[in-house]
């Protein structure tokens, strides 16, 4: 089976670059799979799982939005952060969340509900991601 390089680079340094068969993400206007030979392209990512198919094992990566830019023989995904699921402090996501849903549900005019909204979803995300190979 063909593979391509995929690479995930945050603001702090590179998270990942392996070779793999497939890899499937949710780009803002829906999912994508993608396998070596794809024609180039360059999409917004959506707070979610990417997924990562190996010969034998897949990899997921929490990531928090950012691009997906697609070449015949390499993925490179440009994150706010990214998570391996090891990396993923369950606890530290449980507060985030907790603390994401006071916000939204509290009754104060300075409450930021966009801001609540995506830390509520980055959250869940990392939360679903931990618990994603177990
Ligand atoms: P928190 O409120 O807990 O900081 P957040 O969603 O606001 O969560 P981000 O701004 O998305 O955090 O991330 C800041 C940095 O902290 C990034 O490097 C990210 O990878 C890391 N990070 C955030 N939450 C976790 C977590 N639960 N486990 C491991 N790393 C995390």
């Amino acid at each position: 089976m063909k593979t391509l390089t995929v690479s995930v680079v945050t603001p702090d340094g590179p998270v990942l670059e392996n070779a793999y068969e497939m890899v499937s993400a949710k780009a803002e206007n829906g999912e994508l799979g993608i396998l070596p030979g794809h024609i180039p392209l360059v999409a917004p990512l959506t707070i979610s799982a990417v997924r990562l198919k190996g010969e034998g094992n897949t990899d997921h990566i929490a990531v928090s939005g950012g691009f997906l830019e697609v070449r015949p023989d390499k993925v490179t995904i440009l994150a706010q952060s990214a998570e391996m699921p090891d990396e993923i402090d369950v606890e530290r996501a449980r507060k985030a969340k907790e603390r994401a849903e006071r916000r939204l549900q509290s009754q104060k005019d300075d409450v930021d509900f966009k801001r609540a909204e995506s830390a509520l979803r980055r959250a869940i995300n990392r939360i679903n991601v931990a618990g994603a190979n177990k």
